[in-house]
Parts: C-alpha cells; sequence; structure tokens
C-alpha cells in the first residue's frame, strides 16, 4: 500500500484581511456596536496531487473572495434582523444601555447563523472555503485576528 503523502501549506499576509462592524448584546464591552480591523491566515493540509496541496494563487483567490465579501459590512446573526421593504433590513437588540434598533441597506449587511464573535465568523470562513476547496483538501485552519493580538482559529 502505497503512503498518502500530507502536507501542509499556509498562507496569509498583505491583502487578506477586512474591516468589520458587530455587535455582541451578551457582552459587557461588545454589546454596544462597534468595528475591528481583522487579518486572516490559511492553513490546509491536504493529499499530493501533482506535488502539490493546491496551488498558492488559488487558494488565495478564494480566501480573498470570502474575506472580501465581509469587508466593511455588519456581520450579523440572523435573529437580530427582520426584512423590511426597498432593500432595507432592521436590525434590533438590547445591548449596553438599552434597545438598539437602526435600518440599513440589505447589502451592507453580512448575514451569519450565530452571534458574530471571533470564533463563530473564522469558523464561517472555514466552512465557505471548504465549499470551494478541491476533494484533496482534508482539513482547514482559519486562524482570524480581532483587532491587535487576539485571535481564533476554526478547524473543520
Ligand atoms: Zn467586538
Amino acid at each position: 500500500m502505497s503512503k498518502e503523502r500530507l502536507k501542509k501549506i499556509e498562507i496569509s499576509g498583505p491583502g487578506i484581511n477586512f474591516d468589520y462592524a458587530h455587535f455582541l448584546p451578551n457582552s459587557p464591552k461588545c454589546g454596544v456596536l462597534h468595528g475591528h480591523s481583522s487579518t486572516v491566515s490559511v492553513t490546509v493540509v491536504g493529499k499530493m496531487v501533482d506535488d502539490m496541496v493546491v496551488e498558492f494563487g488559488e487558494l488565495k483567490k478564494m480566501v480573498k473572495k470570502v474575506v472580501d465579501s465581509m469587508d466593511h459590512k455588519l456581520i450579523v446573526c440572523r435573529k437580530y434582523l427582520s426584512h423590511l421593504d426597498n432593500g432595507k433590513v432592521k436590525v434590533e437588540f438590547d445591548g449596553v444601555g438599552g434597545h438598539y434598533e437602526f435600518k440599513l441597506p440589505t447589502n451592507s449587511v453580512y448575514v451569519i447563523e450565530f452571534d458574530s464573535t471571533v470564533e463563530n465568523i473564522s469558523e464561517h470562513i472555514a466552512a465557505r472555503l471548504r465549499e470551494m476547496l478541491p476533494p484533496n483538501i482534508h482539513r482547514i485552519h482559519v486562524r482570524m485576528s480581532e483587532g491587535f493580538g487576539k485571535y481564533a482559529t476554526s478547524s473543520l
């Protein structure tokens, strides 16, 4: 039986970053609407195909596509939204200092299924990459910062 050649590659660095707004109603500090600048690095482990796990340029393109779709948006859990007419959504929550309610264009909002913690956002990025990457990739690790010196890593 031939040994499977599993290898690991990583991309990070300039251009793989995004800025976003969010709120975490249950957090004493993050229970207000505020923003973060994040960097992302992605490590993939997979079987070698033609002596490569995946071409760096291809991987970077996929990661950029995902992070660019979230850039300068309000990342928000579906449970806080209600849809209005004319391409608008209403966002509502009880956070630090009281009740928040605002209406904004649908295309300025990026909806996820869980509260927008760095743990959940990095997992969401990993799940989107899983759909795009070829089947020889066995494992995806997404490391994402939330401001300076704070990181979460999600593995799928
Ligand atoms: Zn925050």
